[in-house]
This record gives structure tokens, C-alpha cells and sequence, in this order.
């Protein structure tokens, strides 16, 4: 496509800055133990409400998406090349690719993010400019259709707390940023459930990366603004417990 090694392998490492960094194998681990107020506090945000009006309350929690001007002005900022156009893939990463638009159908975001597959050494999905989903090559290959849509739910609800998440990071507020990450999470759930995916997709999902990168490239830098996965894993299995069971939509049922 006339991309030159180097302007492939520069804009790939700009794009790569927009996910985790990650370190030598050497840095230390995360935090041992899972941190109880962080689940708990994440938990509550769920659980003070009524059970049967969850799904309609934490549908009007999304934000409206961005303005065509905004998603355009994101879109801008992204190096021409990097990103491996839809006829470079393959049947199956282009099938769990239509099944994680039809998460982005249920919040409207289907014709507002654009989605890009990059090359990238780490397994990852990540939302950029709340306007640009990007979903590494590794991450394609390894996960399962059902575990893309649950880490693309993941990300829409970043959306929520978009703002809050970066004051977050900013001012280097671990267990805020470790909380809206259970949020997230949480908020993955109701997705799925609404579709009637086992939240255990998502758990899985994040399984799978991790072991990934953890193999390839070490310890993220900025592991310890995540929670452990075993306090994912927790969080998950009490929240899917407490929501009422599978509110299977039409759409989703009819396999749209
Ligand atoms: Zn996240």
C-alpha cells in the first residue's frame, strides 16, 4: 500500500502509545491481594438500586455520543496508515468483527465509532477519542467472538466515566482508576446479559490478554491501575448474581 517500513513501524508505535504501555518482565508485580473497598464500593454503585429497573436505569448512564464534527476531529489525528484494512483479514476476525458491532447497535454507537484492527505487539482493545475503537492484531486472533463483545461493552462504558477517568489518572489515583475499572466491567455485564452472553466471556477475555502480554512483553507498566483479575473475576461472579436473569432483547435474540 505504499507505506514505507519505517512510516508502518512509526505510526504503529504511535498507535501502540494509545494502549498500555509495558515494561521488562523484571518490574515488580501488581498488588498481591485484591483491595475489598474497591469491589465493594464498585459493587454498591450496582446494588443500591432496584433489580428490576437495572437494565433501563444504566441505559440512560451512556452520554450521548460524539458530534460527527468531534468523531472527524478524533479521526484526523490518527496516522494514515497502522491500522490493517478489512480486506487483509480473515473470515473469522471479520465475524467476531460484525458480532462486536452489534454490541456498539445496542448504545448507538454502531455508526459512530470507527473500528480499526492495528498491528501491535500486545493484545488489546482500547477506545480512543471515544470515537475510534481499536482492537489489536493478537487480540483478534485470540479471542473468541463473544469475548471481543464483552471487552467492546467494556469499552463503551468507559464512555461513562470518561472525564472522571482521566482526572483519575492524572492525578495518579489508583484505587479510582482500579474502581472505574469494576465499573466498567459492571457495566459490560448489563450489556451482556441484555444479549445473552455469560458475563464469564468477559472474565475469560481479560484472562486471555493478560497471559498474553504477561508472556510476550512482561509486567505492564501500568498494571497496578488495574485490578488484580482475581478481584475482576469476583466482582463479576457477585454482580452477575445479583442482576436478574437474561433480559434477552429482540435484536439480539433474532441475531441481528
Ligand atoms: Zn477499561
Amino acid at each position: 500500500v505504499g507505506v514505507t517500513p519505517r512510516a508502518r513501524h512509526r505510526s504503529a508505535a504511535w498507535l501502540a502509545a494509545a494502549l498500555a504501555p509495558v515494561a521488562a518482565a523484571s518490574v515488580a508485580p501488581a498488588f498481591a491481594a485484591g483491595n475489598p473497598p474497591v469491589l465493594e464500593a464498585a459493587l454498591h454503585y450496582f446494588t443500591r438500586g432496584d433489580t428490576p429497573r437495572i437494565v433501563e436505569a444504566f441505559d440512560s448512564t451512556y452520554p450521548a455520543p460524539v458530534t460527527p464534527a468531534e468523531r472527524e476531529r478524533v479521526l484526523a489525528t490518527l496516522p494514515l496508515e497502522g491500522d490493517i484494512p478489512d480486506a487483509e483479514l480473515g473470515g473469522a476476525q471479520r465475524r467476531k468483527l460484525a458480532a462486536s458491532r452489534r454490541v456498539l447497535e445496542l448504545h448507538g454507537r454502531e455508526a459512530v465509532y470507527a473500528l480499526k484492527v492495528i498491528e501491535v505487539p500486545q493484545a488489546a482493545v482500547a477506545l480512543h477519542g471515544r470515537a475510534v475503537l481499536l482492537i489489536s492484531k493478537p487480540a483478534l486472533e485470540l479471542l473468541e467472538g463473544e469475548e471481543l463483545q464483552a471487552l467492546v461493552a467494556h469499552e463503551v462504558a468507559h464512555e461513562c466515566f470518561w472525564s472522571d477517568y482521566f482526572r483519575a489518572r492524572r492525578e495518579g489515583d489508583r484505587q479510582r482508576l482500579r474502581t472505574l475499572e469494576l465499573l466498567c466491567d459492571g457495566l459490560a455485564i448489563v450489556t451482556l446479559r441484555r444479549v445473552g452472553i455469560d458475563p464469564a466471556r468477559l472474565t475469560s477475555a481479560l484472562e486471555k490478554l493478560l497471559r498474553y502480554n504477561r508472556e510476550r512483553l512482561g509486567v505492564a507498566l501500568n498494571e497496578n491501575d488495574y485490578p488484580e483479575i482475581s478481584e475482576r473475576r469476583r466482582f463479576v461472579k457477585r454482580l452477575a448474581e445479583w442482576l436478574p436473569g437474561a433480559e434477552v432483547s429482540s435484536a439480539a435474540a433474532s441475531g441481528r
